[in-house]
């Protein structure tokens, strides 16, 4: 890796981002649902639904929900009776995670702290690997991806969810606006965190366009790497097969 990453804006060094976005998201996990709906005006429900519709779970089928935080997804997918690993780098993302579970009755779950760059788990262990709003959290992204293809089985499916700047000018204008101004005040008013959400809003600008992303999905070796751009690319789901 280069000696210098971004976090947000700010170049540190890849130790220092991966212990700033830990800081971020172990002072946002209390609040980070509720965020969520108010950031995005309850869309990420919907687009987390079509990214599920995407992923097809079927029953007794072993995915991998990485970064999966307080579950969102991961939830949805084992209502299909997939069998899901949640696995994100935070504990306390996965403590809410875990809490939110069992007030539904939610069977099929297992929870692990992973780093997506160095993954615990024996090669070719998943059917699929899904990663939503996580991976450009990651350090070295190159080396997540090469992980999701050594877990995945041969035929696994490779799915992420990532945001990046819209290619629409009008639409684009108006969610940099919303971004830079609103969310790091509803960050500050509802969760007392300015700074954790002017750094997810500066990470959104920053993550790869599309096409780009898709070129890095078929260096780390899987096969028909597509990229299905939202809202002219502010959400994208990529997908890719690995053989
Ligand atoms: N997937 C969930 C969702 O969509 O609601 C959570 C997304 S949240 C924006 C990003 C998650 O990525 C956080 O829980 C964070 O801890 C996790 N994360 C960041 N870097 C990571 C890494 N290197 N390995 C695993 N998880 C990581």
């Amino acid at each position: 890796m280069s000696d210098k990453v971004n976090f947000g804006d700010q170049p540190v060094s890849p130790e220092e981002k991966t212990r700033r976005v830990g800081a971020v998201f172990s002072s946002v996990a209390r609040r980070y649902d509720l965020m969520n709906d108010l950031m995005s005006g309850g869309m990420h429900r919907l687009w987390k639904d079509r990214f599920v519709a995407r992923v097809k779970p079927r029953a007794g089928e072993a995915i991998l929900d990485m970064a999966g935080g307080t579950g969102d997804v991961a939830f949805r997918m084992a209502k299909r009776g997939a069998r899901v690993t949640v696995a994100d780098i935070n504990a306390d993302m996965l403590e809410v995670g875990k809490q939110r579970a069992e007030a539904r009755s939610l069977p099929g779950l297992t929870w692990k702290v992973e780093n997506a760059e160095r993954l615990g788990f024996e090669d070719s262990s998943f059917d699929a690997y899904t990663i939503v709003f996580g991976i450009r959290n990651v350090t070295d992204i190159p080396a997540a991806l090469r992980e999701a293809n050594r877990v995945l089985k041969r035929g696994g499916r490779f799915f992420c969810m990532e945001f990046s700047s819209s290619d629409w000018p009008g639409f684009s204008n108006l969610y940099d606006a919303w971004a830079s101004n609103v969310i790091p005040r509803i960050g500050k008013a509802v969760a007392d965190d300015e700074e954790s959400y002017r750094y997810l809003v500066e990470s959104i600008r920053r993550f790869p366009r599309p096409n780009a992303f898709k070129s890095m999905v078929q260096d780390a070796g899987f096969i028909r790497a597509a990229a299905e751009p939202m809202l002219g690319g502010l959400v994208t789901i990529h997908s890719g097969w690995k053989i």
